[in-house]
């Protein structure tokens, strides 16, 4: 059971995006986390990937997994990162990060869980499908 969530959203798109639909899709369990195994208990928490070129990432959840384990004993394995869908898909904010590959480098190599995708949008997966958007 993942005890705490950690969305990482794109710096550039947070300029304009609240949020809101990352976290709808947590609370109704859908899109990306539909198939993850958590439960009302389950914390959940956003932060930004820290700006181009997202090595900032690599710092916040080392921090973030120290700190869990060292105050509420959260193991780093009950931990789950996962990558919003700004930042994994092409969509109405923009294309996928061109530093995907980095940042998934970077998560492996700390040795935490990762998942990619938050709101999956309806109309941006038409797009993605008729090929308006990349795949
Ligand atoms: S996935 Fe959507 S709702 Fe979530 S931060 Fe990105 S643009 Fe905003
Ligand atoms: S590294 Fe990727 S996710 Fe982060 S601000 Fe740049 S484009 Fe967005």
């Amino acid at each position: 059971m993942i005890k705490l969530i950690a969305i990482v959203q794109c710096d550039i798109t947070l300029e304009r995006c609240p949020g809101f639909f990352c976290d709808r899709a947590f609370v109704n369990k859908t899109g990306g986390f539909e198939k993850i195994d958590y439960d009302k208990n389950t914390r959940k928490l956003n932060i930004s990937c820290g700006g181009c070129c997202g090595k900032a990432i690599h710092r916040k959840l080392a921090l973030l997994a120290q700190k869990a384990k060292k105050f509420d004993n959260i193991e780093k394995d009950e931990i789950l990162v996962k990558l919003a869908s700004c930042i994994t898909k092409d969509n109405y904010h923009g294309s996928k990060c061109p530093n995907l590959d980095y940042i998934t480098r970077l998560i492996n190599g700390l040795g935490m869980k990762l998942s990619l995708d938050t709101h999956v949008s309806k109309k941006a997966e038409e797009r993605r499908a008729s090929g308006v958007y990349e795949k």
